[in-house]
């Protein structure tokens, strides 16, 4: 067994021409398939992992089908401990990384462990922010990020009486999701009049809505969380909204945003804006450290400017160009359209690109479960959204990849049938 000293070289054996030391904090998908690339394109090289959590990389989109009682744990694991030992990786389990002393390239752990390295990758994502309102972390009370907060969620929901959500957003519809799969009645509080209202328009929001009110669960308007109520116990009892209006339920889940895992780099002289600033390379403004996954604010060149993506996709590439950049710098650029699909309900939806951003969007819809909208800036596709029929989503991407200009073609891309050929077909009119 290669043995944690492999990770303490002084960074100054690049130079002698000895073994590259790179650390890794975070095996979440970024952090695993940089040093996935690590390893396959550098075989030399010392690669460790370091996660704060009890188990390897898993996957963090099916932790939801976990919760709803539709899939077992074995099938969510992505990676055994046996895959970072036959890869020769050193993973480091249940160890938090404390400190990271930039000028001297080492980072410390919560037991006293100190490592060196050559070149250092951030991938520690984000934490679900906490409503800052009186009793919000009484019992009862769940956020969702980790398969530990999964298995609480689907221990307590298989027994709850009913059900509060709060949280218009991606997250929020999988724990409105988790309580009808599990027949639970309950109420959706929303802070404005739709679900994901920076996304979708009122058309479009309606079908979720439906959707929702089929599984049982309401969606409440204009509402939101003034304070929590509970039992003698601590158990939530209530929430009560900033209108009065009182909703009692055993279960309440929350999803209002992410909080970035940034508390790492407040001692070091780093670039962040709610997120680490990296360039196309996925490197810091610090030296020999990059970032990679949902925490980074990168430079998005389809988009031509910094931009953030909460995404699988888009994580494991980034976690894959900050590799391949660790070994040679500057080597390789982050370029990529993001995909996100919800298969909650009978019929698809998927989001790509940034579809809250942009000057101009157009929408359209189709049928009682069929609709679209697109985001536009500058006359080229930056994102969308389409429910029940996907088939254009290729051609709306292929667009947005290439930077067609397609701002004179609003009718068109809204073709029913669309594909990428009939802007061509239009273009040559
Ligand atoms: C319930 C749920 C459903 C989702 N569904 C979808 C979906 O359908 N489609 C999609 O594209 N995306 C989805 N996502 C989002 C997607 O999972 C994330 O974008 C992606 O997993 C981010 O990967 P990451 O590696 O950047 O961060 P993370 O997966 O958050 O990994 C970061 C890791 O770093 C660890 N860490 C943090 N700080 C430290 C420290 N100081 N020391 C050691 N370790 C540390 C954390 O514990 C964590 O394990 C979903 C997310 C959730 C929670």
């Amino acid at each position: 067994m290669f043995s944690s000293i492999a990770t303490h070289f002084t960074p100054d054996c690049k130079r002698v021409g000895m073994t590259q030391s790179y650390v890794i904090i975070g095996d979440g998908i970024a952090g695993s398939s940089a040093a996935e690339t690590l390893r396959e394109e550098a075989p030399d090289a010392d690669v460790t992992v370091i996660t704060d959590e009890g188990e390897a990389l898993y996957n963090r989109i099916l932790i939801k089908e976990f919760a709803k009682g539709k899939l077992p744990e074995a099938p969510i694991s992505i990676h055994d401990e046996s895959w970072y030992d036959d890869r020769e990786i050193e993973l480091k389990l249940n160890t938090l990384v404390t400190n990271i002393d930039a000028d001297g390239h080492t980072v410390s752990t919560h037991d006293g462990e100190t490592l060196a390295y050559d070149k250092l990758l951030i991938a520690t994502g984000g934490t679900p922010t906490q409503l800052p309102v009186e009793n919000s972390d009484a019992d009862g009370i769940h956020h969702f990020w980790t398969f530990q907060d999964a298995r609480s969620i689907r221990e307590h929901i298989e027994s709850a009486d009913s059900a509060t959500i709060v949280g218009a957003g991606l997250l929020g519809i999988d724990l409105a999701a988790i309580c009808g799969a599990q027949e639970v009645e309950g109420n959706y509080l929303m802070r404005g009049d739709s679900w994901w209202r920076y996304a979708l328009d009122q058309e479009g929001a309606e079908i979720m809505h439906d959707a929702m009110r089929e599984r049982g669960v309401t969606p409440v308007f204009q509402s939101g969380v003034d304070f929590f109520e509970t039992d003698d116990t601590g158990h939530v009892t209530t929430t009560v909204d900033p209108n009065g209006e009182r909703f009692d339920s055993d279960f309440v889940g929350i999803a209002i945003g992410l909080d970035f895992n940034l508390e790492l780099l407040q001692s070091i002289d780093i670039e962040t804006d709610d997120g680490v600033v990296v360039d196309k390379h996925m490197e810091t403004s610090a030296d020999d450290i990059y970032a990679a996954g949902d925490l980074t604010r990168f430079y998005d060149v389809i988009l031509g400017e910094h931009a953030q993506n909460g995404s699988w996709g888009s994580a494991k590439e980034q976690g894959t160009i900050a590799a391949k950049n660790m070994i040679e710098s500057e080597s390789e650029g982050f370029r990529w359209v993001s995909s996100y699909s919800i298969t909650h309900f009978d019929f698809p939806f998927l989001s790509f690109g940034h579809p809250t951003i942009g000057d101009d969007s157009i929408s359209k819809k189709y049928s009682e479960t069929e609709w679209r909208r697109l985001a536009l800036k500058d006359g080229k596709i930056v994102g969308g959204v389409l429910i029940g029929d996907l088939a254009p989503q290729s051609g709306y991407k292929q667009l947005m990849r290439e930077e067609t200009y397609v701002g004179d073609q609003k009718e068109t891309l809204l073709n029913e049938e669309f594909s990428a050929e009939d802007i061509a077909a239009a273009q040559e009119q």
